[in-house]
């Protein structure tokens, strides 16, 4: 990496907040090229205050207008630039080292992209780009001659666990990724029809944006994670696993074919595995709470019950038929997960939506960008008329 300059797709949510917590433990050493958000003009005026970058970015540009307003007149040298290209625009700019990927959902994928082509280290956060197009961002790495390195919790305990911190290890068994199982993990599962997205968003462990807590909560994260995993380290699903692990303290496990099974553990605050995709190969101070593992014990763990959780038996499904299905599953429940943050329909529904539409759009092989997002409109187009049915049957 020649550049040292550090851009965050994605400033004003929680891995960017993460990040920039993160920073400032480490004064001097990463120096803020950018910060980007959608619309969150305010919280990023507040970032700009303290972290100085040299530019913002808002895809909306009624929020940035706004922004550079309040930059003006509160006499601040950042550069505002609008729109979605500019996401693009300050990943390629020459002082720029490395890039956060935290943007949430689809919208990840370009600016990711674009990254990655521009051999910049990538911090990958946005696990729903792999899962979408895995095979073009794993190529766009190699390409551009950067780097990926895992932020997710699980697949960065994996990548600390592997010999050279990357895939194709040898003689590995399987990975093995622990869940939480979510807020209703021992929920009766006739009150599941019930449950209101604040309770979905209530994770007895984690602090994250509502969309990852709803995906939490139905367990589809562990299934897009499942994906995410067999890119990142070059695995099938097949030697994929996952175990319930309600205290979230160990956050994943390689287990090698000698019968060693390596962990990483720690408490569960995302500071962590950006302070060590950030410093790598150096160790660096995250600001995160010690563990206490006396504190915590006992340490339970489960199998992952997938009649309770049907979405991680669909993306197991997905991630097997591969090809375009992965991108149809993430389309899918993203327009599910947003019908149900709206209050349009229930929780229970979000597998519906899920497994009819895949149901309904074949799985091809990948073969560029262009069809990969033209597979993301159908799946969202087939998923909203689904949403509009349920919402009619209901009303
Ligand atoms: P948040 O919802 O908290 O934040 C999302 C960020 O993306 C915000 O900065 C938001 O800007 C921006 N954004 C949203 N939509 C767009 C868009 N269309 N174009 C450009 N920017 C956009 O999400 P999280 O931080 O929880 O998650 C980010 C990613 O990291 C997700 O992919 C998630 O799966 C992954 N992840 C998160 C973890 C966590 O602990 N939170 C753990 C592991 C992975 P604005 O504020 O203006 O809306
Ligand atoms: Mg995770």
């Amino acid at each position: 990496m020649s550049a040292e300059g550090l851009v965050i797709l994605g400033a004003t949510g929680s891995v960017g907040e993460s990040t920039l917590a993160v920073v400032a433990e480490n004064p001097g050493r990463f120096p803020l090229v950018a910060l980007t958000a959608r619309s969150d003009d305010a919280r990023l005026f507040a970032q700009c205050v303290e972290h100085r970058p040299a530019f913002a970015v808002l895809v909306e540009e009624a929020a940035a207008a706004r922004l550079e307003a309040r930059l003006a007149d509160a006499g601040l040298p950042t550069r505002v630039l609008a729109g979605v290209d500019a996401l693009i625009e300050v990943v390629e700019l020459p002082a720029v080292g490395r890039v956060m990927a935290a943007i949430v959902g689809a919208a990840g994928l370009l600016p990711t992209l674009a990254a990655a082509r521009a051999g910049r280290q990538v911090l990958l956060a946005n696990k729903e780009s792999l899962v979408m197009a895995g095979h073009l961002l794993m190529e766009a790495v190699r390409e551009g001659g950067g780097e990926l390195v895992p932020i997710d919790s699980e697949h960065n305990a994996i990548f600390q666990c592997l010999p050279n911190g990357d895939g194709g290890a040898q003689g590995v068994r399987r990975l093995i990724l622990t869940a939480s199982g979510g807020p209703f993990l021992d929920t009766p599962l006739e009150q599941l029809s019930q449950v209101t997205p604040d309770q979905a968003c209530a994770h007895p462990n984690w602090v994250m944006g509502r969309k990852i807590s709803v995906d939490s909560a139905t367990m589809m994260n562990k299934g897009l994670e499942i994906i995410e995993a067999c890119w990142l380290f070059d695995m099938p699903p097949e030697r994929v696993d996952v175990m319930i692990h309600p205290q979230s303290i160990v956050h994943s496990m390689v287990e090698y074919e000698d019968g060693s099974v390596l962990a990483e553990l720690g408490a569960p605050d995302m500071r962590t595995p950006i302070a060590h995709a950030l410093g790598w190969p150096q160790r660096i101070r995250s600001g995160a709470p010690w563990l206490d593992l006396v504190g915590t014990a006992p340490l339970d763990f489960r199998v992952a019950d997938e009649a309770r959780f049907p979405c991680l038996r669909l993306a197991r499904e997905a991630a097997r038929r591969g090809g375009t299905h992965p991108a149809v599953l993430n389309a899918a429940n993203e327009e599910a997960v947003a019908a149900f943050l709206d209050g349009e329909v229930a929780f229970l529904d979000i597998a519906r939506v899920v497994g009819a539409v895949l149901d309904t759009l074949p799985a091809e092989p990948v073969t560029s960008l262009e069809q990969v997002l033209a597979v993301d409109t159908a799946a969202r187009a087939e998923a909203r008329e689904l949403i509009a049915a349920l919402q009619g049957a209901s009303a």
